[in-house]
């Protein structure tokens, strides 16, 4: 597995990258058993970045991937762990106060002395402002007491991202993580990475799949997206399978293949789902994309192409 510098951090994150929200059966419910074993698979594959949040199944997430890790019994240095604070199933909360007992809850779940990475979970539903001049400076300080290494924050509109990254301090903030930006059906993260870049940020993205939207099984209930975007997002699934072909490899190589992206964020519950994506990027490597299937699937998401939903409260 390729492993790909992270901004500035000096971190070394593998191109597929562990989405551990299905840990916290977000999406269908996920055996413990299962899900430890997914843990195991996807490290013997490479695979040495894991991404969680208290929010995922209300800290079930946090606590299987903890064990699955220990079970591992490798060194600490050989995995990249990141977790998230403010968002949890009863709401947000970005004071410093909870941000504080947050990563100690998360600390003692994941059963960790240190998380490599600690965003703030989905920003655009707080005071933007409480995040700068609180939330950040908390989180400077977890870092000079050694439970945090490095700084991110996470959303889905990307006026958070500029209004926070423009008014703190350069190197302040180390990674973003942004999500459904960059697949098939929505690229838009393409014409924010100069702007990242200039700031000096590592960007991860997360939701090739577009949280279930290129996947045979179909999105789970809960997903914000329009009927509309569904409607072409599920005859593009549909045209795949008429084909043979399966959509989660193409939506997964198409977020793969930009390499100016550090670490590519696939929500996995299963070993058969791990083998699937780390083959996905194999065949990537060796074979390049299955290009007439991305122009078809292109075709059909034309009508849809970069519309998204909204999130959060109002920044503008
Ligand atoms: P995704 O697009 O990765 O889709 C995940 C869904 O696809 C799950 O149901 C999974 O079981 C299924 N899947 C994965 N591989 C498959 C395969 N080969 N065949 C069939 N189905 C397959 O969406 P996601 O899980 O929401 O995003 C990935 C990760 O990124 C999350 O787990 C989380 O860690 C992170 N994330 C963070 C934020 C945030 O911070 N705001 C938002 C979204 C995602």
């Amino acid at each position: 597995m390729e492993l790909r510098p992270l901004g500035n951090t000096g971190l070394k994150v593998s191109a597929v990258g562990f989405g551990a929200s299905p840990l916290g059966s977000h999406y269908t419910p996920v055996a413990q058993d299962d899900a430890i074993a997914a843990v195991r698979e996807a490290f013997r594959h490479g695979v040495n970045f894991f991404d969680t949040s208290p929010y995922y199944g209300g800290t079930v997430s946090e606590k299987v991937l903890g064990k699955a890790l220990k079970a591992l019994q490798v060194p600490r240095s050989d995995y990249i762990v990141a977790t998230k604070c403010g968002r949890y199933e009863d709401g947000f909360d970005f004071s410093a106060e909870r941000v504080r007992k947050s990563i100690d809850e998360s600390l003692e779940n994941l059963q960790l002395d240190y998380v490599d990475i600690l965003h703030c979970h989905d920003i655009e539903f707080w005071s933007l402002d409480q995040i700068v001049s609180e939330t950040i400076p908390t989180l400077q300080k977890l870092k000079e007491e050694g439970k945090i290494r490095f700084i991110g924050i996470t959303g889905l509109p990307f006026n958070v991202f500029t209004y926070v990254l423009d008014r703190v301090p350069p190197r302040t903030i180390d990674v973003i993580l942004s999500y459904c930006h960059y697949s098939i059906n929505d690229s838009t993260l393409l014409d924010m990475l100069p702007y990242f870049k200039s700031k000096g940020v590592g960007v991860i993205t997360a939701s090739p799949l577009s949280m279930g939207l290129f996947t045979e099984q179909g999105p789970p209930e809960w997903h914000p997206a329009s009927p509309e975007i569904k409607s072409a997002c599920k005859f593009a699934v549909a045209h795949c399978k008429s084909k043979g072909k399966k959509i989660t490899k193409l939506a997964l190589q198409y977020s793969l293949a930009n390499k100016a992206i550090s670490s590519v964020l696939v929500g996995m519950g299963s070993v058969s789902e791990v083998e699937e994506n780390v083959t996905a990027f194999t065949e990537l490597e060796g074979l390049g994309m299955d290009q007439e299937t991305l122009s078809e699937v292109e075709a059909i998401l034309e009508p849809i192409k970069n519309l998204t939903w909204p999130s959060g409260v109002d920044h503008k």
